[in-house]
C-alpha cells in the first residue's frame, strides 16, 4: 500500500524539523508514542560491549558468547546455569535505572498532553521513567514477569524478589540498584536448585513472559491494556493526533510502524514523526503530514525538549 521515500536532510533542516515536531506536539489533542528497540538503546541500554563485560564476562569466558542477546539463545545445560544467566539478564536490564535521562526528557515532552504508548520493548522503562502505567501498552511482555513455560494456565506471576534472590545467590550484593561484587568472592555462573522458579499449579519450569514464541500468555493485564490502548484510538479518531515513532525497526513493522502510516494516512488532522537513525523513511502517500528525521534518538530528544 505504502511506497517508501527516503527523507531528505539536505533539503529539510535539522531545526526545522525539531521545531515542526514541537509545535505539532504543542498543538495537539493526543500523542501516542510508539517505541521500539532503538530508543532503549539510545537511552544507554546496550546488550554488548561495556554493559556485557561489567556483568557477563564470566559467561563469555564459560560458553563464548559475546553479547546479551547471543546469551539469551544459548542452550544452557542445566536448568541453573540458564537461571543464573537469565536473573542477571533479567535485573540489569528491567530492574535497574536506565543508564541515561533519554526517558524522564521524553515523559517531559508529552506530560501534559492526553498521551498514549504502545511499545514493543519489554525493558519498563516508561514505567520506571513515570509515565501512567494505564497509558502504556507492551505488546510484546515484560522481562518483570514469569509465566509456566507449558503454559498450562494464563497467570503471569512478579518476578522481582525471585531474582534478585537468584542473582545474589550467584555472590552479588545489591547497592542501591547496581549489582556489586563482595572483595575476594567469586561470582558463581549458577543457582541453587531450589531457586528454579516452577510453575505454582503444574510444577513445569517457569519462562519469561516475552512473546518468543506461541507460549506467549496474555493475560488479563495484558487484555486490559490492549483495551486501554483500543479505546484511546476511539476517543480520538479524527481528532489532529501527533503519531511520534522513535527506535522502530523493521522486525515487528506491523504492531506500530505500519499501523501508524494508516492513521496518518486515514485521518485528515494526524501527523507522523518518525524518529530513527539510519531508517527513518517516509512513505509518500503521507510525506505533507510528516517529519522523518534520520539522526540519534537522544540528541534528537534532548534538542526537542529544550526549544523553546
Ligand atoms: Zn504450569
Amino acid at each position: 500500500m505504502f511506497s517508501k521515500k527516503r527523507t531528505n536532510e539536505s533539503t529539510d533542516s535539522y531545526l526545522t524539523k525539531l521545531t515542526a515536531i514541537k509545535e505539532k506536539i504543542g498543538q495537539a489533542d493526543a500523542v501516542v508514542i510508539g517505541a521500539g528497540a532503538g530508543l532503549s538503546t539510545a537511552a544507554g541500554f546496550t546488550y554488548s560491549g561495556e554493559r556485557f563485560d561489567r556483568y557477563f564476562s564470566d559467561f563469555a569466558a564459560n560458553y563464548h558468547f559475546s553479547d546479551m542477546y547471543s546469551g539469551g539463545f544459548y542452550h544452557y545445560d542445566t536448568l541453573e546455569e540458564y537461571w543464573a544467566y537469565w536473573s542477571r539478564y533479567i535485573y540489569v536490564n528491567r530492574y535497574m535505572d536506565a543508564p541515561t535521562d533519554l526517558y524522564d526528557r521524553l515523559l517531559a515532552l508529552v506530560k501534559d498532553k492526553d498521551y498514549f504508548v504502545l511499545t514493543t520493548n519489554v525493558d519498563h522503562c516508561f514505567q520506571k521513567a513515570g509515565f501512567d502505567k494505564s497509558r502504556l501498552f507492551y505488546t510484546q511482555g515484560d522481562y518483570g514477569l514469569f509465566q509456566c513455560s507449558k503454559p498450562c494456565h494464563r497467570g503471569t506471576y512478579d518476578n522481582e524478589e525471585t531474582v534478585k534472590k537468584m542473582v545474589v545467590s550467584q555472590g552479588y550484593c545489591i547497592e542501591e540498584g547496581e549489582l556489586t561484587v563482595p572483595e575476594g568472592t567469586q561470582i558463581r555462573c549458577t543457582v541453587p536448585t531450589e531457586l528454579v522458579p516452577r510453575c505454582p499449579r503444574c510444577g513445569r519450569p517457569m519462562s519469561m513472559n516475552l512473546r518468543a514464541d506461541n507460549t506467549f500468555v496474555q493475560d488479563a493485564g495484558w487484555d486490559a491494556a490492549a483495551k486501554r490502548y483500543e479505546k484511546f484510538m476511539e476517543d480520538h479518531r479524527g481528532q489532529n493526533v501527533v503519531f511520534l515513532e522513535l527506535g522502530v525497526g523493521y522486525n515487528t513493522p506491523g504492531i506500530i510502524k505500519y499501523n501508524f502510516w494508516k492513521y496518518a494516512y486515514n485521518w485528515r488532522n494526524a501527523f507522523y514523526v518518525c524518529i530513527n537513525k539510519g531508517d527513518a523513511y517516509v512513505p509518500k502517500e503521507i510525506e505533507n503530514k510528516t517529519v522523518g528525521v534520520d539522526a540519534d534518538l537522544a540528541e534528537v530528544i534532548e534538542k526537542t525538549s529544550s526549544l523553546t
